[in-house]
């Protein structure tokens, strides 16, 4: 299994930024991780663009469960394909509280992404509130077994475990919790699949930054990280892919 250092840009970009992508390929250019950058989709091919033929894969934020027609505003799982995208982000929780995304919707989304040869990276996570009255492995068995897409294999599927309470925040739970929620996912995967969910990706995601990544990296079922803020900048997201290349 090839670790994987995804990161996530959301709203947040210009064709300017795209040195910020060859500044990267230029210091990483054979890392020992997979390396994945998810920008806006207006960036999409801008980006593919810089890195065909290097080690940077490129990924959108989210797709429509349908494949065209009448859905203003959105983008379909072939149109992503189309722009250059190998993997796409799904359920995010910023997407599932600002656009009221369910359990169902991420599924059919999931399964629209393996229509198109995309790999989806379905994301789980619970709230401070619910942390904080036990309940976080039953928010996320709940999310996880309800976005799971269908003939889902190792090779088709990343699931990234992101607390909505560390995301932007600066906040992370301790190693002890990360490694509690990753086992967790990885036993209900197996219970699904078998063996092969043994090599599934998990990426941890929340606050991930070159100060805590080297000790995340080494929690047990953790495979990589989904990294928002500090994939923005070369000179962060390179010494996480570093961190990554060498656990
Ligand atoms: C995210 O949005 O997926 C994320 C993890 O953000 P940040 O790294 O900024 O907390």
């Amino acid at each position: 299994m090839k670790k994987l250092a995804a990161g996530n840009w959301k709203m947040n970009g210009s064709l300017a930024a795209l040195a910020e992508v060859r500044a990267l390929l230029a210091a990483h250019p054979a890392p020992a991780c997979e390396m994945l950058l998810c920008p806006p989709a207006t960036l999409l091919a801008a980006m593919a663009g810089v890195a065909a033929g290097t080690a940077l894969a490129v990924g959108g934020q989210d797709c429509h469960p349908q494949g065209s027609g009448a859905h203003t505003g959105d983008i379909s799982a072939a149109m992503l394909k189309e722009a250059g995208a190998a993997y796409v982000i799904l359920g995010h929780s910023e997407r599932r509280a600002d656009h009221g995304e369910t359990d169902a919707l991420v599924k059919a989304k999931a399964e629209a992404a393996h229509g198109a040869g995309l790999i989806p990276i379905i994301c789980v996570g619970e709230t401070e509130a619910e942390r904080d009255a036990g309940k976080t492995l039953g928010v996320i068995g709940t999310q996880l077994y309800g976005s799971l897409p269908k003939d889902f294999t190792s090779a088709n599927l990343v699931v990234a475990y992101e607390p909505v309470w560390a995301i932007g925040t600066g906040r992370t739970p301790s190693l002890d919790e990360i490694a509690e929620v990753h086992h967790y996912l990885r036993a209900r995967l197996i219970a699904k699949i078998g063996g092969d969910a043994t090599k599934l990706r998990l990426l941890y995601g929340g606050s991930v930054k070159p100060s805590n990544a080297v000790e995340i990296f080494d929690v047990q079922n953790v495979d990589g990280a989904l990294v928002g803020g500090a994939s923005l900048k070369a000179a962060d997201f390179g010494a996480i892919v570093q961190a990554l290349s060498a656990a």
